[in-house]
């Protein structure tokens, strides 16, 4: 078991020792992984570190100390209520992540249910392409998941989730895209049906909410998601995935302000005086804010379009590339930079293709269902794109050559 050592090491020594043990991680700055980073250039890097550094220490919980970092908090949801449809009394939460936006998006629904409608027993009905941090919050909440498998082109079907619907459901969920496949739930319907029946409407944008509207201005079809879509209650948008800042950055937007007061915590039930969170973390990192707010400021609107192009056009090369490949074929539709290839040729094992990848260095995503690889592009993949082709047609030969080793689809691969 490893203790905390006697004595302490020098700062270059550990430093030393840190490099080290990374050189042996997988090379994201070259593009070789399509799942858990996104990265522009160093520029933007520097822009990123140094902003966290400024703040590297001090506590977003402490807004009285840090009035700063309050105003940088503000601006950012501003800045993201303005490009997502959010109206004169729209507001919204700073988080640690897409998943802690979604927990507080399913608390607020529960909460709001039992005090306005009586609801003892919730549900949540939501596409089976959701994803599961939905379960997650559901389990600690006390939700039953309702999941409806998608319909024609990997998006939700409507008349479906209606039917699975009843006078307990607190929330339906739509994505804006989903992970599986990078398409869009028909949010529209969605939000009018949510309404109908006086529940929450989350939409989960966490992936698109910083690309979808940059990939639109493009010129490429995507369907309204924003929370100015009628009967949207809430969205969440990761700021650490396509808003371009590190880690530990994502927002749960609404469209009434007032509805943050159902994710509220508040007590003054101890000796030292009143307690007040709108989040689940009570000591929360400021660097996180100011490394967004930096990020946000440095790209522009200018920025985040460069992105999108160099996203959309690393999808273009690559699944061209691919589709090109005798046995391979692309999944179809997918909306954004997400996508799943696999093999049409039954003689092909994809698990073999992908252990031939992974052996070139590309870190493999494996989609379950239908069996397949599965991509998550941002902007450094404009630069890898032929490169990753090439390598997919070496990784098809060898697995045809009988290469040893394959990856399971049922392998974590997430
Ligand atoms: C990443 C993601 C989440 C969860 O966000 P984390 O930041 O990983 O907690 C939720 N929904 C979608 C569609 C995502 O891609």
């Amino acid at each position: 078991m490893t203790a905390i050592p006697a004595t302490g090491r020098a700062r270059a020594d550990i430093m030393a020792e840190l490099a080290a043990r990374k050189s042996g991680d997988r090379d994201w700055r070259r593009g070789r992984l399509a799942v858990y980073f996104y990265w522009l250039d160093e520029e933007l890097e520097r822009v990123q570190q140094e902003a966290y550094l400024a703040y590297w220490t001090e506590n977003n919980l402490g807004q009285r100390a840090y009035p700063s970092l309050k105003s940088l908090e503000e601006e950012v949801i501003g800045m993201a209520l303005s490009l997502l449809g959010g109206g004169p009394s729209a507001g919204g939460t700073f988080t640690s992540g897409g998943s802690e936006s979604i927990f507080l998006a399913m608390m607020a629904a529960r909460n709001k249910a039992r005090a306005q409608r009586g609801v003892t027993r919730p549900n949540i009905v939501l596409p089976d392409t959701a994803h599961l941090t939905f379960d997650r919050a559901a389990e600690a909440l006390g939700l039953e998941v309702r999941r409806v498998p998608v319909g024609p082109g990997f998006r939700a079907d409507v008349p479906a989730m209606a039917e699975r619907m009843d006078a307990e459901t607190v929330a339906l969920i739509g994505s804006a895209p989903n992970y599986p496949f990078g398409t869009f739930d028909p949010i529209p319907d969605l939000a009018a049906l949510a309404r109908s029946r006086g529940a929450w409407m989350h939409v989960d944008a966490c992936v698109g909410g910083f690309l979808a509207p940059y990939v639109r201005r493009l010129g490429h079809p995507i369907p309204p998601f924003e929370l100015d879509v009628p009967g949207v209650t809430s969205l969440s948008a990761d700021i650490h995935k396509h808003g371009m800042a590190p880690k530990g950055a994502s927002l749960l937007l609404v469209a009434d302000a007032a509805d943050r007061e159902w994710h509220k915590f508040e007590s003054r039930a101890w000796q030292r005086g009143p307690y007040v969170a709108y989040t689940t973390q009570g000591t929360r990192p400021g660097g996180a804010v100011a490394a967004a707010w930096a990020a946000m400021m440095h790209l522009g609107e200018e920025g985040y379009l460069r992105c999108a192009r160099l996203i959309m056009e690393a999808k273009a090369i690559m699944t061209a590339g691919i589709a090109a490949i005798p046995g391979l074929a692309i999944l179809e539709p997918s909306d954004l930079g997400i996508f799943v290839w696999r093999a049409t040729d039954p003689a092909l094992d994809i698990g073999k293709v992908a252990a031939a990848l992974d052996a070139e260095g590309w870190l493999v995503g494996r989609q379950q269902e239908p069996d397949g690889i599965h991509l998550h592009l941002n902007p450094i993949h404009r630069e890898v794109a032929g490169e990753y082709v090439e390598a997919v047609a070496r990784a098809v030969a060898a697995a045809r050559g009988g290469a040893a080793g394959r990856i399971g689809a049922n392998e974590r691969t997430y």
